[in-house]
């Protein structure tokens, strides 16, 4: 049997989104920027795809600005704010457990003169308000929060930081902006950006069961930003280049369905996720879950199973056929420990245990039994030959 676990990753482009990209490779040829009828086919394409992104996070469809994917939007959000406002500021907040596109877009402009706060989060994964608050200062042009952090699913107190920002400005620092990477969020929770109050928000189309190199940055009507990427005036002048309209069409479908099917959804990889997580650690010794398990994504569970090596553990799985994943994809390759996990305070050894289940659209219970009695069959052979068994400390509420 082969079971994809690893949906934080990546997932399966579901078949009514294949169906609606295909006669855009063949058929509908056109450019959407071209006048003629091919080019007008394409462009009524992108557009009706951009009022289906706005309507599943309810933003204005004016306000969807289609990108190559996550690490674009959050490129885009952080490196045109930090331009467009660097003669007010040059003060950027964010957190510690941020994706390496936020993280590594924040060092590049640290580089470039700008100061950034890292904020550190709880045992949970949560941000206090309270460190938000202290952290900003009159030349902060930027808060950057991930709505839900693609390791441990913590979802963090977007609306309270929003309405902080939203007091600040009132006071007069109209400078200060609130950007969240919405990437592992959108089509998992109900995401709406009016009600969550941020300025920009950045999606993923291959998260959502969608195309793999597509994306959208929401930026909120009036927010000034620069661009990135300079050529032609596509997406009202924000992102230049021929739109990549199979892929926009896929989103745009896909952005439908995790609409139509979001409830059902969400209780359905709820369910699995909490009887896999119910049957581990109640069947095996020594395994923690990783983050807060109130405020956190229904689709991902992180495990730390003591006196097991991860890395050797995903093998096993693997070659009974079940795909979960240590860390984030973005981060495999390298051999640093999860910084995720560190940042809630784990020991070297627990991160180095730990494993990331994370359940999709199409997951079957049938599935979630089968990695059940994997699971059974391997822990307790790897824990039989690993030589350490540090035990570990108490659950995270
Ligand atoms: N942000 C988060 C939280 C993610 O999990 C990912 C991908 O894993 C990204 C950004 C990058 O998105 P993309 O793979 O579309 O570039």
């Amino acid at each position: 049997m082969k079971v994809y676990l690893d949906n934080s990753a990546t997932t399966a482009v579901a078949k009514e989104v294949v169906a609606a990209m295909l006669p855009y490779f063949s058929i509908e040829i056109g450019n959407a920027q071209s006048v003629h009828s091919f080019g007008q086919q394409a462009k009524a394409a992108v557009e009706n795809a951009r009022r289906e992104v706005a309507k599943l996070i309810n933003s204005a469809p004016n306000e969807i600005v289609f990108v190559s994917g996550g690490t674009e939007a959050d490129n885009l959000a952080i490196r045109g704010i930090a331009e467009a406002h660097c003669d007010k500021g040059r003060h950027i907040i964010t957190t510690s457990i941020e994706h390496p596109a936020v993280l590594a877009t924040c060092e590049a402009l640290n580089e470039n003169g700008y100061d950034i706060t890292y904020l550190p989060v709880d045992r949970g994964g949560l941000l206090s308000i309270d460190e938000v608050r202290r952290a900003i200062r009159s030349d902060t042009i930027l808060i950057s929060v991930m709505l839900a952090n693609n390791e441990i699913g913590s979802l963090q107190p977007i609306e309270e930081i929003a309405s902080l920002v939203k007091e600040i400005r009132d006071n007069g620092q109209k400078h200060l902006h609130f950007h969240t990477d919405g990437v592992q969020a959108v089509g998992k929770v109900p995401v709406d950006v009016r009600r969550l109050g941020v300025d920009l928000l950045s999606l993923s189309g291959h998260k959502i069961h969608g195309p793999k190199g597509t994306g959208v940055l929401y930026i909120r009507k009036g927010t000034r930003i620069t661009k990135l990427l300079y050529g032609g005036h596509h997406e009202r002048d924000r992102r230049a280049g021929t739109e990549n309209v199979p892929g926009i069409v896929g989103l745009g479908r896909a952005a439908e369905l995790a609409r139509v099917h979001l409830d059902e959804r969400i209780d359905r990889v709820r369910e699995l996720r909490d009887y896999l997580e119910h049957e581990v650690t109640s069947q095996f010794e020594d395994v923690r879950v990783n983050g807060d398990k109130l405020h956190r994504l229904p689709n991902i569970s992180n495990l730390s199973f003591d006196g097991i090596d991860g890395e050797s553990l995903l093998i096993a799985l693997d070659l009974k056929g079940i795909a979960v994943s240590t860390g984030s994809a973005c981060a495999s390759g390298s051999l640093e420990p999860s910084h995720v996990l560190q940042a809630l305070g784990l020991s070297r050894q627990q991160v180095r245990g730990s494993l990331r289940f994370s359940l999709g659209a199409f997951n079957t219970h049938e599935e979630i039994e089968y990695v059940i009695s994997a699971l059974a069959e391997t822990v307790t052979r790897l824990r039989e030959m690993s030589p350490e068994t540090e035990p570990i400390d108490t659950a995270v509420p």
